[in-house]
């Protein structure tokens, strides 16, 4: 891992992601995803790195009170030695929030978890913020972890398994990597997310309309090791 190592070190040092975001409930600057990615992308292409973003829906929580988040998940790989380490976030989905349609929900957690995970890859500190409360995401009665321990993965060699295409665009634009699997239209992020946890399946919103939900009541995480310390981390209060 020597040479990631080096090279991620290399990008913290010189990362300056600024904060063009204005929260004018709070009057002050924020930083969002796109602004950290935009100012970390010279840096990935001087130090040959590939940074991908992957969100999926998980449900923590074995119990009755499961509860769905979207958990993202940062992976910067070395072109070189194919070496990768992944930082991963969660941020909670809301049943219901006062002005906003469920893909929205969706994509403001998923765009949350985005940047949480990006934030604890690229050890940016945005403690200051309180930035919680940023634009449309007040409601949000649960935080994504500020730090999760970055999961270390050696890989020797560079993966046969293609990764996840990177997603380096709004959540809302939509993607050539993800696609409607009733009618292969290009969906965005968000709506992939959404669909995937109010559908079971990846729809663009003309599909949507004509599909039922799932019944999400029914599903229960199982009792494994990984889940159960999922929930220690939500139960312990550490959002901030
Ligand atoms: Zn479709």
């Amino acid at each position: 891992m020597q040479k990631l190592y080096k090279k991620l070190a290399l990008v913290q040092q010189e990362l300056k992601a600024p904060k063009s975001q204005f929260n004018k409930f709070g009057n002050y600057n924020y930083r969002n995803q796109e602004d950290i990615l935009e100012a970390v992308k010279p840096l990935l292409a001087k130090n040959n790195l590939t940074l991908i973003i992957s969100d999926e829906i998980a449900m923590f929580g074995y119990n009755s009170t499961g509860r769905w988040y979207v958990k993202a998940t940062a992976t910067l790989i070395d072109s070189e030695s194919g070496e990768q380490i992944s930082n991963t976030a969660l941020a909670r989905e809301e049943e219901i929030k006062r002005g906003m349609d469920g893909s929205q929900i969706t994509g403001a957690a998923s765009s949350y978890a985005r940047k949480y995970a990006l934030n604890g890859l690229f050890l940016i500190d945005d403690t200051k913020d309180s930035d919680y409360t940023n634009g449309i995401d007040p409601t949000l009665s649960s935080k994504p972890t500020p730090a999760v321990k970055p999961t270390v993965v050696a890989t020797p060699k560079v993966e046969v398994e293609q990764p996840k295409p990177a997603v380096t665009t709004g959540n809302n634009v939509p993607n050539p990597a993800f696609k409607c699997s009733k009618c292969s239209k290009a969906i965005t992020t968000a709506e992939k997310v959404y669909s995937k946890l109010q559908y079971g399946q990846e729809l663009c919103r003309d599909c949507q309309k004509t599909s039922t939900k799932i019944e999400k009541k029914k599903i229960e995480t199982p009792k494994t090791e990984e889940n159960e310390v999922w929930d220690s981390i939500l139960q312990e209060g550490e959002w901030h």
